[in-house]
């Protein structure tokens, strides 16, 4: 393409998906299985209003050889439309599993729960579950430190993902829901799905989705998520402000850059596990 260089660029989505370079990206991604481009970062859930990890999420990275580095929301929608989706999904939890028997050894201070995200496609494909069945046993990780996070388009009127979620439960994992509030949100959904913990999408946190509203909503989900049980995190948290008013309003778990940015798990250990301080255990509800 000419321009060369600037390996160590986020790959820009506004440039590129043109058809042909979108047929190139789905072939890459096919080499990028064999050739073990792909690792996973670490991003802290918090305790508030202190600050120690709560849990941790894995979120997926694809190092391309010659793009640079192409961010999740990029690839996951090609890698659902070619097909590789399951497999690396299940590359995905296999490594979670991995790192999470890793941590287990730090005893006390390891983190609770590490969270995988699962996309809609995945839920969809009936073998799901006996695909973290079979890594579970693999591994030997400890069902009790995972989380499956899923969004609600995934749920919704989807009997065969809501039947998986009850079966991974049976397994003894926990569900979270997503970014909540930006797909068609139903409280009915928290009736139907075996829902543990409520992620409230960023969007409401920043303000970005109609200032005042979004200030409302995300007070009211405090309301009824601790009736029903559920744990609720604010995402996206950015600024300190955002952090107590958060707090102020009955948050007692969340997640951003504020706290701490997406890391290599070796930066993960240095900063939260090596420091028992910034480490709670079984903190409520996550
Ligand atoms: P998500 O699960 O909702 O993850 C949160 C996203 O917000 C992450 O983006 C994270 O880096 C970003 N984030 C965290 N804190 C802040 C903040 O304070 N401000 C802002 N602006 N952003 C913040 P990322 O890593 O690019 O992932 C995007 C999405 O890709 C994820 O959204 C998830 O839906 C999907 N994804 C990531 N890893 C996987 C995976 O292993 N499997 C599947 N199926 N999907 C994945
Ligand atoms: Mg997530
Ligand atoms: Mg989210
Ligand atoms: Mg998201």
């Amino acid at each position: 393409k000419g321009t060369g260089g600037n390996r160590w660029q986020w790959f820009d989505p506004a440039m590129d998906l043109a058809a042909d370079d979108s047929a190139r990206l789905a072939a890459d991604l096919r080499t990028a299985l064999r050739d073990d481009q792909f690792f996973l970062v670490f991003q802290p859930i918090v305790s508030l209003p202190g600050g120690e990890a709560a849990g941790v999420e894995a979120l997926l990275r694809w190092q391309h050889p010659a793009r640079g580095l192409v961010p999740p929301d990029v690839f996951i929608p090609v890698a659902e439309r070619i097909g590789v989706i399951g497999e690396l999904g299940a590359w995905v939890f296999a490594q979670a599993c991995r790192q999470n028997a890793a941590w287990a050894r730090y005893g006390a201070t390891a983190p609770t729960r590490i969270s995988v995200n699962v996309s809609a496609r995945q839920l969809a494909d009936p073998g799901f579950v006996d695909t973290v069945a079979a890594i579970l046993q693999e591994t030997g990780a400890d069902t009790r430190r995972l989380l499956i996070e899923v969004t609600e388009t995934a749920v919704l009127n989807a009997d065969t993902a809501i039947e998986q979620l009850h079966r991974l439960k049976t397994l003894g994992l926990r569900v979270a829901l997503d970014d909540f509030g930006t797909g068609h949100s139903s409280l009915s959904l928290l009736l139907t799905c075996p829902v543990d913990v409520l992620k409230v999408d960023k969007s409401f946190v920043s303000g970005d989705t109609a200032g005042r509203a979004g200030a409302i909503i995300v007070k009211n989900i405090i309301g009824f998520t601790t009736d029903f049980g559920i744990a609720a995190v604010a995402e996206g948290v950015e600024t300190a402000e955002q952090a107590e008013h958060l707090h102020s309003v009955g948050y007692r778990l969340a997640q951003g850059y504020h706290f701490g940015r997406p890391m290599a798990a070796e930066a993960f250990e240095d900063r939260y596990l090596n420091t028992p301080a910034l480490v709670q255990l079984s903190p409520a509800g996550l």
